[in-house]
C-alpha cells in the first residue's frame, strides 16, 4: 500500500485500524457515522442549564444529528475565577444538564472527558459520544480504558499528530475491542502567515489529511472547522472544503450569542451560519 505504513503493518504495529475489509463507526440518532453524513453542533461549553437546554432546542430545528457541549474543559491557561459555577466547565453539574437535554430532545450528546477518573457511571450515562480532546490524543492510559467501553469515541487529532500516530492512537482503542470510533481532525500546529492579521488563529486546517487517511483506513472522519480555523469567518469555507474532500461529517461550535461565548468566542458561529452548513452536510 505504502512503504512506510507497510513496514508498520509487517512489524505488527498497525493491524486493526488499517483493515480495509472492516466497517467502523457507530449509530448516531438515525444515522450511521461512516455511511451517512452527520452534523454535530453546539456551544464550546455548557454555560448554564437554561443556556444548554434552550439552545439545543433551537439547533435541533436546524436538523443536527447530535449536540456537542463541553462540561470538562481543558483550558490552555488555568482559569482562576468561578463564573456562576463554570470553572473550566460546569463539570459534574454539566453532566446532569446533558442527560436532561439529550432525553428531552431525543438527541445524542457529544462531550469530552479528560482522564480516566472522569469515566464514571454519571459521565457514561450523560455522554453518548465521548470526545478525546487534542491534548489527550496520546494519553494511552485513557485510550486503553476507552477501548474497553461499549461506547462511541470521537478521537481528536493531537495538533502535532502524524498520519501513522493517528492510526496508532486508533489502534489502542480498537485493541480493547471498541470499534465504535471516529477520528476528528481539528487543525494542527504550523506557521500561520495570517496570524498577525487574524490573531485568534492558532492552528492550520488539516484538510488534506482527510483523503490521506482514507487511503489507509475505513475509520470515519469528522472534521472540526471551528478549532481548525479559530475564526468564525472561515468556518463556512473550511466546512465546504472538508465535505468536498470526503469528510463523513462536521462538528461545529455554534452559540446563541457568539461573541459572548464563555470559551472559544472568536470561532463560534450563529444559527444562520449553521443553516448554511446544514445545506452541505
Ligand atoms: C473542544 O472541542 O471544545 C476542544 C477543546 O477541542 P480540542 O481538544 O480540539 O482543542
Ligand atoms: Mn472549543
Amino acid at each position: 500500500m505504502n512503504e512506510y505504513i507497510d513496514k508498520l503493518i509487517q512489524d505488527n504495529k498497525l493491524k486493526l485500524s488499517v483493515d480495509k475489509s472492516k466497517t467502523f463507526g457507530f449509530q448516531l440518532g438515525d444515522k450511521w457515522v461512516g455511511k451517512d453524513k452527520v452534523l454535530i453542533s453546539g456551544p464550546c461549553s455548557i454555560e448554564s442549564r437554561d443556556m444548554l437546554f434552550d439552545w439545543v432546542g433551537d439547533l435541533k430545528s436546524v436538523g443536527i444529528d447530535a449536540f456537542r457541549a463541553g462540561t470538562y474543559k481543558p483550558c490552555t491557561y488555568p482559569i482562576r475565577e468561578d463564573v456562576n459555577g463554570w470553572k473550566e466547565g460546569l463539570r459534574e453539574k454539566g453532566l446532569e444538564y446533558l442527560v436532561e437535554t439529550s432525553m428531552y430532545y431525543n438527541l445524542p450528546s457529544v462531550s469530552e472527558i479528560m482522564d480516566v477518573q472522569q469515566i464514571t457511571q454519571n459521565s457514561l450515562d450523560a455522554i453518548d459520544v465521548i470526545q478525546v480532546g487534542t491534548r489527550n490524543f496520546q494519553n494511552y492510559t485513557l485510550l486503553d480504558a476507552l477501548g474497553k467501553l461499549d461506547k462511541p469515541i470521537l478521537l481528536k487529532r493531537g495538533t502535532w499528530g502524524t498520519l501513522d500516530e493517528i492510526l496508532g492512537a486508533c489502534e489502542r482503542i480498537l485493541e480493547g475491542g471498541n470499534d465504535k470510533l471516529a477520528i476528528c481532525l481539528r487543525g494542527v500546529v504550523g506557521a500561520p502567515s495570517y496570524r498577525h492579521i487574524f490573531p485568534s488563529i492558532r492552528w492550520v486546517p488539516d484538510l488534506m489529511m482527510i483523503p490521506a487517511l482514507k487511503k489507509f483506513t475505513n475509520i470515519p472522519i469528522i472534521y472540526d472547522p471551528s478549532h481548525s480555523t479559530g475564526y468564525r469567518d472561515f468556518v463556512i469555507p473550511v466546512s465546504k472544503g472538508a465535505m468536498s474532500m470526503g469528510a463523513d461529517g462536521l462538528i461545529v461550535e455554534c452559540h446563541p450569542n457568539p461573541t459572548k461565548s464563555i470559551s472559544d468566542a472568536d470561532q463560534a458561529i450563529s444559527i444562520d451560519e449553521l443553516k448554511q452548513i446544514k445545506e452541505i452536510c
